[in-house]
């Protein structure tokens, strides 16, 4: 008879990044500070994370469906002399929209953006300003993208042979306008780096902004370093995060096994049977989830 305790091992960065952590607390004391149970929104959802969404609606806080609800609540509001607060996610939104809800009479707007994004929006904007044709990494239907291209007129391209195309369009349209290269906090370094040779081989100049956030890279380096020691990752977090996704399809690169989960419950019988197992997590991960599905693993880890 064999038998063995599984040995888990965390990623050494990993879970809520600064941004995440700062959106999720000023959710929570807006939800504190609301009175009469009337309800407080975020703007989409805050962060991309279920779990943590199910959590915030227990606490009173829910994604707003339309500016026909808002102005419902904010006028029952009124009624009591209270006013609504809409907290802005993490990823940013466009100023027209942050506009049209401050309009509402009675909303209040709580800005949980985070401040890398805001200061990314700004950039593009002086950049578009002042005469460069700005390129933006990332995907087109994310909310930071979305958000981003309300603040400057960008040409969006997801990988490198779509900026290839692009470049080459532009080139043939105006082959010495100024260009610039910005992309989404969550890319892959990776990737970003083949955007950026591509655009430099048609637009040499292309001054390049480095976007991708630290907190995105440490994730990565940690993911990547921790395949060296384990048999197999376990990756937690929402399946529509852009950086879980991408730890996780880092950690396939290193042909372990992986297994991308949002809670203990989606842990797949067969992890059980590893000696070591790594875990990681994406920048949305709440660390309560992360802490259970170590228990987890460790509580019935163990083979005879
Ligand atoms: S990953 Fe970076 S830019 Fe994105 S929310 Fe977190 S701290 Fe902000």
């Amino acid at each position: 008879m064999i038998l063995y305790i599984m040995k888990v091992i965390r990623a050494r960065a990993m879970g809520y990044c600064a941004g995440v952590r700062r959106a999720m607390e000023i959710a929570l004391r807006e939800s504190a500070l609301r009175e009469c149970g009337f309800p407080v929104f975020t703007e989409g959802r805050l962060i991309h994370n279920p779990k943590a969404l199910e959590s915030l609606k227990a606490h009173g806080v829910r994604e707003l469906d339309s500016v026909s609800d808002l102005q419902r609540s904010a006028l029952s509001a009124a009624d009591y002399g209270r006013g609504i607060t809409v907290v802005l996610r993490a990823h940013g939104v466009t100023p027209e929209r942050e506009a049209e809800l401050s309009a509402i009479r009675g909303v209040r707007i709580a800005d949980a953006t985070c401040p890398k994004v805001k200061n990314n929006q700004l950039k593009a904007r002086y950049l578009v300003e002042n005469g460069f044709c700005l390129f933006l990494a990332g995907e087109k239907s994310h909310a930071e993208i979305v958000g981003l291209m309300g603040y400057a007129d960008c040409i969006v391209v997801e990988t490198a042979d779509e900026a290839r195309r692009e470049s080459e369009k532009l080139f043939h349209i105006s082959r010495y306008v100024k260009t610039a290269l910005m992309g989404q906090t969550t890319l892959s370094p990776a990737v970003y780096d083949a955007v950026t040779s591509t655009i430099r081989e048609i637009f040499p100049n292309t001054l390049v902004i480095d976007t991708v956030c630290s907190a995105t890279k440490d994730r990565q380096d940690a993911t990547e370093k921790l395949c060296a020691f384990v048999d197999a990752v376990v990756v937690i977090g929402g399946k529509e995060s852009a950086n879980t996704r991408g730890l996780f399809h880092l950690a396939k690169a290193s042909g372990k096994a992986v297994y991308l989960i949002e809670d203990a419950d989606e842990l797949p019988t067969e992890v059980f049977a590893y000696e070591t197992v790594g875990v990681s997590a994406g920048a949305s991960t709440p660390d309560e989830i992360i802490d259970e599905v170590e228990n987890h693993l460790m509580r019935r880890g163990k083979c005879q």
